[in-house]
């Protein structure tokens, strides 16, 4: 999640079309596409096309335009996948200690069932 932006990465090459993934939305600002391990029900990853590290790389470095956009877009595919209703979560893992795995920044958007309570 740190250092510089490593165009290798797994999800750099989804955004090139370099290797396959499942869409489920995509416009200007952002892919999402389905997690290949998924941990719920539903388990979608929202990635911005630009790149970004990690989530501070995003907010310290995106413009407010692009960071908002990124985010009115999760809300938009929370609603079209249909978890509007019933709840999902939204998360985003950074640095060493969440176990972030993939260097660019996306957000997990999860739901379709009852969700694991997180830890105390
Ligand atoms: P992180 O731990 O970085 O927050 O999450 C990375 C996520 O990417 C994991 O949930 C993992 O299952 C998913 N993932 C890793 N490689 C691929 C891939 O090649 N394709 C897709 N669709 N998901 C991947």
């Amino acid at each position: 999640g740190k250092g510089p932006y490593d165009p290798q990465n797994i999800f750099a090459k989804i955004l090139r079309g370099e290797i396959p993934c499942k869409p489920v939305f995509e416009n200007e600002w952002v892919l999402a596409f389905k997690d290949i391990a998924p941990k719920a029900p539903v388990h979608v990853l929202i990635i911005p096309k630009k790149p970004y590290v990690s989530f501070m790389d995003f907010s310290k470095n995106a413009p407010a335009e692009e960071i908002a956009e990124v985010m009115r877009s999760a809300g938009q595919i929370a609603h079209t996948l249909g978890l509007e209703e019933d709840g999902y979560r939204l998360i985003t893992n950074a640095g060493t200690n969440s176990g972030q795995e993939v260097p660019h920044f996306h957000l997990h958007l999860m739901g379709g069932g009852p969700l694991p309570a997180f830890p105390q």
